[in-house]
């Protein structure tokens, strides 16, 4: 069922595990990471950045797919559809087009005019009954376009917009969006602690989760992160699983050029990966 995120993510808090934000493009993608989220009885997030929203010909087109998704494959867990890193008219669209959590990114506004927008769109989710995560201090990487130079957020700055009454609160530790350079130095645990220690129980979001080694995301959820972003990863696992049937001539034999044969390898690609992460961030069976 379609829920907001907030007493999953409480819940996760409480429970000290973190549940798993997986971005969706398509149909395959929303299917396998519904029924995979079923099938081990977890709570799951369907992340869409903007421009995966307009790929896929609107937040109504996204929100009414997940929605009848969710009827026809008989999905009972929490499912939240959630807005990734959304502007502040993105975010105003998600709503009307009946998500039930979006992300607001004020982080490259000064923080004055963060708290501000920010603020109003708290306003509006909880009259509506809305999750929404905020974010601090611009994360590494890229994102539809957006660099960053994996910056640390300022704990003093989490507690200000933490205190606007947000769902959940993404903030800068030293993680980035994509691939990990080899010389990444590692997650910034003092940073993850402090903002931690001002904002009190408030769920912690980890976006960039691809590539960070799992005893550091098991250090991390230890330290308040209820929330992990995954994208590239399942990005990946589906061009390496289509790849190896196009090279192996699959699509060459019988009908092995029907998309729902074609498609199948990476779908299951995309299962193996959310079942991972799942396992991982401890989420099975919470639902
Ligand atoms: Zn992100």
């Amino acid at each position: 069922m379609l829920v907001s995120a907030k007493e999953m993510l409480n819940k996760a808090k409480a429970g000290k595990y973190a549940v798993g934000q997986f971005n969706i493009n398509n149909l395959e993608w929303t299917k396998a990471i519904l029924l995979t989220a079923q099938e081990l009885n977890s709570p799951v997030i369907l992340g869409v950045s903007e421009g995966a929203g307009k790929y896929m010909c609107g937040f109504k087109t996204v929100a009414d797919m997940v929605k009848a998704m969710i009827g026809e494959l008989g999905i009972t867990v929490p499912v939240a559809l959630h807005l990734d890193h959304g502007s502040y008219e993105g975010a105003k669209k998600c709503i009307e087009a009946g998500f039930s959590s979006i992300m607001f990114d004020g982080s490259h506004y000064p923080i004055e005019e963060n708290i501000e927008k920010t603020k109003e769109l708290v306003d509006i989710c909880e009259s509506l009954g809305l999750s929404i995560e905020a974010e601090v201090g611009a994360i590494g990487g890229e994102e539809d376009g957006v660099i960053g130079g994996g910056e640390v957020a300022d704990p003093n700055e989490c507690k200000m917009i933490a205190d606007l009454g947000v769902t959940m609160l993404a903030a800068g530790i030293g993680n980035i969006h994509g691939k990990y350079p080899a010389n990444w130095p590692g997650l910034r645990f003092d940073t993850l602690d402090a903002i931690q220690q001002l904002t009190g129980t408030m769920p912690l979001v980890l976006h960039g989760g691809t590539g960070i080694p799992a005893d550091m995301i098991k250090k991390a959820i230890s330290l308040g992160v209820s929330k992990i972003n995954v994208n590239t990863e399942c990005q990946l696992a589906f061009a390496a699983a289509t790849r190896a049937y196009i090279e192996a001539g699959k699509d060459l034999e019988g009908k092995g050029f029907d998309p729902r044969k074609l498609l199948a390898p990476g779908v299951e690609a995309i299962k193996a990966t959310v079942k991972e992460k799942m396992e991982l961030f401890g989420s099975v069976g919470k639902a």
